[in-house]
């Protein structure tokens, strides 16, 4: 174990000084390093595990590291934890949590602790905060070195509240998903130490080496890659080698993950294990219970994830690891490193739709891995973004697949609970404003990101913005940034507008006037929110033209090409005006229809006032 951080601190020299020439444009900040060895030894009478661990931390940082913090998530599951308080005094508590976590005894609830932590064979002080550890260190860890920590670790898998856990609904026997004590993230803003209370999850990029001792009747599904495939069998491929299992009642199942920032597994006596390969990308694992019901949809989903990895690939950046593991487990669908946790009671549209939406964060939450305590939006919200695409993809429809993101933002708004996106997750007031929020908020935010730069602009961007951010935790600033880049916009009121603030969008048609052989269309701006306004003008004789007005804090406009219909630019909107004027050769008895944002992308909260019908005959001055 020394020689492997020797050699790790060497190696870390030349990507450092790689990394600082190539210190330009987005995502150029610093990372931290872990390296994870475990073996755990899962007792599935007791339900109770222990493990050893090696953990080599290396600090790239520019600061001097005197204590490390970890998540210790499973002691969540005890009556009085944080999650089990916030869970039963929300507004709107979330059904699946309510006050089953109060209600849980000894022998239910979830524990987790380390034992005998020692740093390079040094005692720390170790100090327990409920389901956050801080270690403080016997010697400071300085800039650019790795540390070695050793610790046993002992726990109780809690039966199944939320996400992970025993006996889930469904009768899946374990669903490991933060089982472990990990390692917070520090970055350029600090420690990362949220208790867990509800939300997701922030990680340092590492390499996972875990052996899981257990039971062999057990069926393992995991993060990584089965390394010892001869000695399990379980639908695990050996190749041409045969199966040779130890003898005995156990086996020893060693899995490899590299550069992802979790591990996650799953466990049950009556997995059907089948893979199918995605041509010129992963090994798609399949895991469900062996029962009956379940097999009609379970058949179908191999075919459309294929599918959805091969459009993922080409239309938002290369998945980067060798496989990817759908796994019936958990309460609903929960994303890990190439593994999901998902319920597979499901018809087979459910059952594909969960499945492209949780393993579609294979690109935002595990590749990109923004900070979800503070920026959930990026991750649920391009997600589904994303997902939305597939979906369009694997069942065309002539409905806008992101239409439901827009009504879902506008009925939050309507509620009264609305809040700035930028509020940390656990801290939303209720429930119902963080999921809209994460979920519809962040996939409007790109896709009304569109009606700005256009929109082809915005996916040749999607694309740029996962090669230039990839493993580097991105942030508002670099998603705004590269955007910026592509499409050659300023953008900062965009972002600082719609992410700090709950300001809302309305613009309207003010008048539609005849003057001399012109129509003079008088536009006006109701709300706070500012955005660019494109304007589609409808003559009787089936003529049809559209209109973009720029805002002129972008500095330019999207070019013609850049939507699927030809446009007009007109002149820029001076932000500060609440009007704006322009005049299109025309009769106001020729007109049919004017319209504000055609493509019907925009988070505007008065539609009513967006268009105006003109009755057969004309007439003179019209206001809607
Ligand atoms: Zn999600």
């Amino acid at each position: 174990m020394k020689n492997m951080s020797i050699s790790s601190r060497t190696a870390i020299v030349p990507f450092l000084f790689l990394f600082i020439v190539q210190a330009q444009g987005q995502c150029d900040r610093w990372q931290q390093r872990v390296k994870y060895t475990m073996s755990v030894d899962l007792d599935v009478k007791t339900h109770r595990f222990t493990g050893e661990a090696t953990l080599a931390y290396t600090n790239n940082s520019p600061d001097t590291l005197r204590e490390v913090f970890f998540h210790l998530y499973f002691n969540a599951f005890r009556p009085g934890s944080e999650m089990d308080v916030r869970s039963r005094t929300i507004a709107d508590p979330d059904a699946r949590v309510g006050d089953r976590i109060a209600e849980l005894t000894p022998d239910q609830m979830g524990d987790l602790r380390t034992e005998r932590m020692l740093q390079d064979g040094k005692p720390t002080t170790v100090v327990e905060m409920g389901t956050v550890m801080k270690v403080v260190l016997a010697k400071p860890l300085l800039p650019r070195k790795t540390t070695t920590l050793t610790y046993g670790f002992k726990g109780q898998v809690p039966i199944q509240i939320r996400r992970s856990g025993r006996d889930n609904a469904e009768g899946v026997a374990y669903s490991m998903s933060q089982w472990y004590p990990k390692l917070a993230e520090y970055d350029a803003r600090g420690w990362h130490a949220y208790p867990y209370v509800g939300r997701e999850y922030y990680g340092v990029w590492g390499d996972f080496d875990v052996t899981l001792k257990l039971d062999s009747a057990f069926v393992i599904a995991a993060t990584g890659v089965l390394q010892n495939p001869t000695a399990i069998g379980h639908g695990y491929a050996t190749g041409k080698k045969p199966l040779k299992r130890p003898d005995g009642g156990t086996l020893y199942w060693h899995f490899v993950a590299k550069d992802v920032h979790d591990f996650a597994w799953a466990a049950d006596k009556d997995y059907v294990h089948t893979t199918e390969q995605v041509p010129d990308g992963p090994l798609l694992h399949f895991f469900r219970k062996d029962v009956a019901e379940l097999e009609p949809a379970w058949k179908e989903l191999p075919g459309y994830m294929v599918r959805s990895f091969q459009f993922m690939d080409k239309h938002f950046g290369k998945y980067p690891w060798p496989q990817y593991s759908f796994v019936q487990g958990g309460d609903g669908g929960m994303e890990y490193p190439m593994l999901t946790l998902i319920t597979g009671k499901r018809r087979v549209g459910s059952l594909v739709g969960v499945s492209v939406h949780e393993s579609v964060h294979s690109w935002y939450y595990g590749v990109l891995a923004s900070n979800e305590g503070r920026f959930a939006w990026m991750d649920e919200g391009f997600t589904e973004y994303a997902s939305g695409e597939v979906m369009q993809e694997l069942f065309p429809s002539p409905q806008d697949p992101h239409a439901g993101a827009n009504m879902g933002y506008q009925n939050l708004v309507k509620s009264g609970n609305h809040e700035p996106p930028s509020i940390h997750a656990d801290h939303f007031k209720t429930n119902s404003a963080y999921g809209t929020t994460a979920y519809s908020f962040g996939e409007l935010f790109v896709d009304q990101l569109a009606t700005v730069i256009g929109d082809k602009t915005l996916h040749a961007g999607m694309l740029r913005y996962f090669a230039t951010c990839k493993f580097k935790h991105p942030e508002p600033i670099d998603f705004e940034r590269v955007m910026e880049k592509q499409s050659g916009l300023e953008l900062d009121w965009y972002f600082d507008e719609w992410i700090n603030t709950t300001r809302t969008l309305d613009y309207a048609i003010q008048s539609v006037l005849q003057v001399n052989d012109s129509l003079v269309i008088t536009l006006e701006r109701k709300g706070d929110q500012l955005m660019p306004v494109d304007v589609r003008i409808t003559f009787r004789d089936g003529r049809e033209t559209n209109h973009h007005i720029p805002l002129s804090l972008m500095r330019g406009s999207k070019p013609q090409g850049s939507e699927p219909y030809a446009f007009t630019t007109l002149a820029a909107w001076q932000w500060t005006d609440p009007r704006y004027t322009f005049s299109v050769p025309g009769s106001i008895l020729g007109l049919e229809r004017v319209m504000l944002d055609p493509a019907q992308k925009m988070a505007d909260s008065d539609r009513e006032n967006d268009a105006v019908e003109l009755p057969e005959g004309g007439g003179g001055l019209v206001k809607p």
